[in-house]
């Protein structure tokens, strides 16, 4: 992590790839840790949040400048002097950008040993069957308060959060309007169940949750006029899940809000959440929702990004909706 950003986060200025230090991984001394490989580190948008002026508050802390990003991955386990994870075991967790880190188990946040099943694939567990999968199940299971036959409208439907609300609320029998940012995008949240799906950047939000509407449930990952055009849109006692406003985390000109009145109007009960809070009241996903997705009843795609050197491209890529499911690194093979 080079710089803090002021826009869009840049490959070489904000982020750069620094392949001045080696391990030796041989003679590392692990001091009572593991060694591991990492295999695949997980993209997400909060990530952009992270990487803000320390004065700045936010729900977690911010990079510090000349330092490895860091987030949720995917690893082997090469040498260890921990008993509770031999040499070979797959873990998830969170860890530093680098292609191997030392570290003992009580600091990798999240550390747990992962394994493979099915379409359950060491991938999946950055995705729909780690982070991004979780925030969907846990919002879903804790705020959806789904009755069948109710409208939901799932905005940035194509990514690893929307696509899975999107399964979730066709498996509760909701009627499902995505939006998306292209029309392949749209094409992915039709095959995964959605009714009405529409692109954003061609079809006014508003004009389509009126004709389809009104909308019981709003998952919002976006914010701005997709937020606004949901409350004029919605019925009385609607939930509004706020998972998510991605249209504000890269700065520029912020969408002036016109319709928080029918906030009371509608007297509708707007949930902010973050993943990490709601996880250990459901650890059934670990088990019951990893098994959907192993036997592919729940469907995910993954956008893979080659080798650690362009991580920072991955981060810019994710911010401008160009990946298409999601987003991840493959720092080595696996
Ligand atoms: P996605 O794969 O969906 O990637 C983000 C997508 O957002 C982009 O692909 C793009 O898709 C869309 N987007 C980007 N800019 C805009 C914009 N200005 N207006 C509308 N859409 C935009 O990421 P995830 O599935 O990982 O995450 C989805 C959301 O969930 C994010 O807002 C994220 O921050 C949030 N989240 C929240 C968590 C929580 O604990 N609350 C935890 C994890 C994720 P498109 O082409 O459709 O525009």
């Amino acid at each position: 992590y080079n710089a803090i950003p002021d826009g869009y986060p840049q490959p070489g200025k904000h982020v750069i790839y620094d392949d001045s230090e080696t391990i030796d991984l041989d003679n590392v001394p692990l001091n009572g840790g593991i060694l591991f490989k990492i295999l695949v580190l997980s993209i997400d948008p909060y990530l952009r949040n992270r990487m803000r002026d320390p004065s700045v508050r936010g729900f977690m802390p911010p990079f510090v400048v000349g330092t490895p990003l860091q987030n949720g991955g995917v690893a082997q386990v090469v040498r260890s002097e921990d008993p509770t994870y031999a040499a070979g075991t797959y873990v998830s967790g969170s860890f530093l950008f680098q292609e191997y880190v030392v570290a003992n188990a009580s600091d990798v946040s999240g550390l747990r040993p992962v394994q493979t099943k099915g379409k359950l694939t060491l991938s999946a567990h950055t995705g729909v069957a780690g982070m991004p999968g979780a925030t969907a199940y846990t919002g879903w299971k804790e705020y959806a308060k789904p009755k069948a036959g109710e409208v939901v409208f799932v905005t940035a439907g194509a990514g690893c959060v929307g696509a899975t609300v999107i399964q979730l609320a066709k498996a509760d029998g909701l009627k499902v309007i995505g939006s998306a940012g292209s029309d392949d995008k749209v094409e992915y949240m039709k095959s995964v169940g959605a009714d009405v799906v529409f692109n954003y950047k061609k079809t006014k939000v508003a004009d389509v949750l009126q004709k389809e509407g009104p909308i019981d449930i709003y998952w919002d990952n976006v914010g701005g006029d997709s937020l606004d055009a949901a409350l004029v849109n919605c019925n009385k006692h609607a939930r509004f899940i706020e998972c998510g406003m991605i249209s504000v985390y890269n700065g520029g000109e912020t969408y002036q809000m016109k319709n928080l009145n029918y906030i009371y109007q509608f007297e509708i009960q707007l949930h902010g959440f973050i993943v990490l809070t709601l996880v250990p009241k459901y650890p059934e996903f670990f088990t019951e929702f990893a098994d959907r997705v192993a036997s592919g009843e729940i469907k995910y795609n993954e956008d893979v990004t080659i080798g650690l050197e362009n991580g920072g491209a991955a981060l810019e890529a994710i911010q401008r909706g160009k990946n298409t499911g999601k987003s991840l690194i493959a720092v080595a093979d696996y």
